[in-house]
């Protein structure tokens, strides 16, 4: 089959009225960061559909990469074609004749997104679908289940005619919807809470908590690789890594036992809430889930959340472990989360941790203790890597922030 382009619908983004502009712009970027291997083709962008101008290349490989983009609601392989009646059935023809798979029934479905043509969609469909039916053999009209559906869209520069529709990834641009930090552990969760953001247009900057001697590079790699798998979607994507031994080794001193679990998170969420302000980030997301585990229950949530303004972000918030898992499948970083590594967080779990902690409480006993300097420390520790889909990970010198 000779396609020569792939028409692109927009999902949501073409309910968003004035901003629309920014969401196709967006949009269009993020395409061609996507398919920047492909150096041939070209992307335009309209008001309300986007073309890829396959410009000789493989429209197969092409759609499997479009399927993960956000913000396209689906897309169609096409044929261009002067907008001109005879022009159409010509190139409705050629296409029906390079079909692959054989069918025995069609149906022409026209759309007009230039309502000046001379003819209207109804009797296009009547002209093009007499036209096939002319020149071809064994095949019939159907207009309630065809095997085939020939879609015409009448634009005022061109026609195009396709037949497959796609599936899209549905959501927003990466991007669109301002910045996030993702708490990213090297657990099973939060890349599908990462991923699960993007997907509503957020871009993300990753936050990792490392504590050596207890936790291994091992670990940490664990943590680059799912960063990469993420910046399959989203692009290169920002790392820093929090050296968080010293905190913990503090927590443990100087908190009761059944206590340290709900004071790490708080910490955690102080020092990350840091990083997002340097960064110019407006929320942070989690992987927690309600009730998965001691740390996870509305008390612990409300005793842990208090340390915060910011909004935290839980997009598995209602989910089951086998519905996260699933999803941890479909975006391939299930395999990743399941190798074997320390968490700085499971290695200091106590034997009971409060299920129900008391906000007073921790209140108290946190408040012996002078945690602000070595907060601060921890943010100027960190170490910040670019993580990008071709798994080249680099140290960000740029970034002179600490
Ligand atoms: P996950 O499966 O994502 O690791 P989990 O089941 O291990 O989560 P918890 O350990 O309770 O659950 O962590 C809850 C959330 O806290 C995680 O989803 C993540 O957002 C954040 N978190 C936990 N440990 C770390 C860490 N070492 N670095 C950054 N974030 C973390
Ligand atoms: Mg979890």
């Amino acid at each position: 089959m000779q396609y020569d382009h792939i028409l692109i619908r927009y999902g949501e983004i073409s309910t968003k009225g004035k901003n629309r502009r920014g969401f196709i712009d967006r949009l269009k970027a993020n395409i061609r960061r996507t398919l920047k291997s492909y150096s041939a083709i070209r992307v335009e962008a309209d008001r309300d559909r986007m073309f890829v101008l396959l410009n000789g290349e493989d429209h197969l490989a092409i759609s499997e990469k479009l399927k993960g983009v956000f913000g396209i609601q689906n897309f169609s392989p096409a044929i261009k074609t002067e907008p001109g009646i005879e022009e159409i059935k010509n190139a409705a023809l050629s296409y029906m004749n390079g079909l692959t798979a054989p069918i025995k029934t069609f149906k022409v479905n026209t759309r007009r997104a230039d309502k000046s043509f001379s003819y209207s969609t109804d009797e296009v469909n009547h002209m093009v679908g007499g036209y096939l039916l002319t020149n071809t053999e064994g095949i019939t009209v159907n207009v309630k289940t065809p095997d085939l559906t020939v879609r015409v869209e009448i634009r005022k520069e061109a026609a195009y005619i396709s037949g497959e529709v796609i599936q899209g990834a549905g959501g927003l641009p990466v991007g669109n919807g301002g910045k996030a930090v993702l708490m990213l552990s090297g657990g099973i969760d939060s890349p599908v809470a990462g991923y699960m953001s993007m997907k509503r247009g957020l871009e993300l900057e990753c936050i990792h908590f490392h504590s050596p001697p207890f936790t291994s590079e091992r670990s940490k790699q664990k943590v680059i690789d799912l960063c990469g798998r993420l910046s399959e979607t989203a692009g290169p994507i920002k790392l820093h890594i929090v050296p968080f031994t010293e905190i913990q080794k503090l927590i443990q001193k100087q908190i009761p036992e059944n206590y340290t679990m709900t004071s790490t998170r708080r910490l955690m969420l102080r020092v990350a809430d840091s990083i997002r302000e340097k960064q110019g980030a407006l929320a942070i997301v989690t992987g927690e889930s309600l009730g998965q585990v001691a740390s996870q229950t509305i008390e612990s949530m409300h005793a842990i959340n208090e340390v915060t303004s910011t909004p935290v972000l839980r997009p598995l918030i209602t989910m089951d472990k086998l519905e996260i898992m699933k999803i941890a499948e479909e975006i391939d970083t299930l395999e990743i989360s399941n190798r074997p590594y320390e968490d700085c967080c499971t290695v200091f779990t106590p034997a009971n941790p409060k299920t129900k902690p008391k906000k007073e409480k921790v209140n108290f006993y946190e408040s012996f203790v002078d945690f602000d300097k070595l907060i601060e420390e921890a943010v100027d520790g960190v170490e910040t890597l670019v993580i990008s889909p071709e798994a080249e990970t680099k140290r960000d010198e740029t970034l002179d922030l600490f």
